[in-house]
């Protein structure tokens, strides 16, 4: 998932003219958001090779019918400062400084994000005399901007692009297994981190919904180190707009997508939910190794076939991703926590996991001759060769004689014979089927003749039509 950057600002100085702006100059390409439905408030953009995600808080609803319109931009604020990695606020030349833009200013300096101040409205040399007064409001970087005529803009996402996040922290660090722990508001997340850490680095709260940063804690059990990522996000909030629960999705998104292995904390009390299908649909998306914990097992009643029953629960609503590695935990009372870490460790090793050409050729064969493929009016699945593509999740590449032949049923014969063969719980593999090219030397220099014909015909066609033009 790529940087946030948000507008900020009060109403009526520009800011959903400036968004629209920046989203649609030539230079920045807007493409819609892989699983996440693109609405007028967030919008992807690219500018100088850097992608980020930009919001408008004006438009985000955040159902206080009673606040003030400064208390208002200030919330908004609020929720920019715990999502975003960089914040514009928009400010308004023509009216000048307004005790809300100091206040929002104020607030923002405190912060250890970037904030850049885009003065809005600067048309004319007026104007820009006029936007010096705006270095007032104490903030490091300020840029004078016409959304409405488009001048400025480029500065604006230099300035932006200059100040996203270059790497993520820790994620270059050699050795150390990334997590992202996610889940359902209350399944238990943070006190997860809490119980692995040893000590109340977190926040834990009784509140649904109480907001906090996402958290990194690097911690090292046995030689190992893991990375943590409690992501704050991805909990419903009772009576806030649709877009304020995106916001912090999007941010738990980014923790999935640089992490190895998810973390996925369900309550045992409530079994898996709709809402956990649909984060672990997420993670899946992402194809990374996963763990589904089921937590608070100190509140269910037991007996020696509990752990099983349960088990079976979960694959039935999990079965998408039936690979995936289960364990049952007390984040609370510790119990079984010390099960968890060797587990990530040995997740983070399949996932990564390196087989030998001549090994998964070997595999291929033998489960091919074990169990043919159906043939299907008389022609039959080959397979020719087979090579990893990759790594994190292991990919395969498998050269085959005609897609057309290949069944879903013999694709999911051969994913089981390669984890029985090896270990390969708790991550995903692909297979990436392709036609194998011809090799025939006659056929390639056919090949190549027909290209070289076709070529000469263009360059042919191309003359004639000059010709005709002239
Ligand atoms: P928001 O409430 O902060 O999202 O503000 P809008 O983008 O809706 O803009 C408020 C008003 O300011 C609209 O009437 C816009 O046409 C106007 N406006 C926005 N940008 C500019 C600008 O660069 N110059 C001028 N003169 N007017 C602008
Ligand atoms: P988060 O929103 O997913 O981070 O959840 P929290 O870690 O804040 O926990 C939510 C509530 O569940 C808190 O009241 C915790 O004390 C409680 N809780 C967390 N883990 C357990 C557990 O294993 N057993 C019990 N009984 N309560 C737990």
């Amino acid at each position: 998932m790529k940087a946030i950057v948000a507008i900020v600002g009060r109403p009526n100085v520009g800011k959903s003219t400036l968004f629209n702006r920046l989203t649609e100059t030539r230079q920045a390409i807007v493409e819609d958001q892989p699983g996440v439905t693109r609405d007028r408030l967030y919008a992807e953009a690219e500018w100088n090779g850097q992608n980020f995600t930009l919001v408008d808080t004006g438009g985000i609803q955040l159902d206080k019918s009673g606040d003030t319109i400064d208390a208002h931009v200030t919330r908004q604020a609020e929720l920019a400062i715990k999502e975003a990695d960089v914040i514009v606020l928009v400010v308004d030349v023509a009216v000048g400084v307004t005790v809300a833009d100091q206040e929002v200013a104020a607030r923002l300096r405190r912060v250890n994000k970037p904030v850049i101040l885009a003065v809005n409205k600067v048309e004319n040399l007026k104007r820009e005399e006029e936007a010096l007064e705006f270095w007032s409001l104490g903030l490091p970087s300020l840029i004078t901007v016409s959304a409405a005529h488009g001048m400025g803009t480029g500065d604006l996402l230099d300035e932006i692009t200059n100040a996203l996040p270059q790497t993520e922290p820790f994620a270059e660090m050699e050795g150390v297994i990334r997590t992202a722990i996610i889940g359902r508001p209350n399944a238990g997340k943070s006190s997860l981190v809490n119980a692995l850490v040893g000590e109340e680095r977190v926040i834990v709260s009784d509140v649904a919904g109480t907001t906090r940063d996402a958290i990194d804690v690097l911690i090292e059990r046995d030689g190992q180190k893991y990375l943590l990522v409690d992501t704050a996000g991805m909990r419903k909030r009772a009576k806030v707009d649709e877009a304020v629960e995106r916001y912090s999705v999007m941010r738990a998104l980014r923790a999935v997508e640089r992490a190895q292995v998810v973390l996925l904390v369900i309550d045992a009390v409530d079994g898996v939910t709709e809402q956990d299908q649909r984060i672990a649909g997420y993670a899946l998306e992402q194809g990374k190794g996963m763990i589904v914990i089921v937590n608070k097992w100190d509140l269910i009643e037991k007996d020696d076939r509990t752990m099983d029953q349960f088990t079976l629960t979960v694959r039935e609503r999990t079965a998408f991703m039936d690979w995936a590695e289960i364990i049952f935990l007390s984040a609370k009372t510790k119990s079984r926590v010390q099960k968890l870490l060797p587990v990530v460790k040995q997740v983070a090793e399949n996932f990564q996991r390196r087989i030998t050409t001549g090994e998964l050729n070997s595999l291929i064969r033998d489960s091919y001759a074990i169990n043919q493929p159906p043939s299907d009016k008389g022609r039959r699945l080959k397979i020719f060769y087979a090579t990893q593509a990759t790594d994190s999740p292991p990919t395969f590449i498998i050269f085959i004689n005609d897609k057309e032949l290949l069944h879903f049923s013999w694709e999911r014969y051969l994913e089981n014979r390669f984890r029985e063969t090896y270990n390969l719980e708790g991550t995903p593999i692909r297979f990436w089927w392709r036609v194998r090219p011809k090799i025939d030397i006659r056929d390639r220099t056919v090949r190549v003749r027909k290209v070289l014909l076709s070529g000469k015909t263009r360059v042919i066609r191309k003359a004639a039509r000059k010709k005709s033009t002239e």
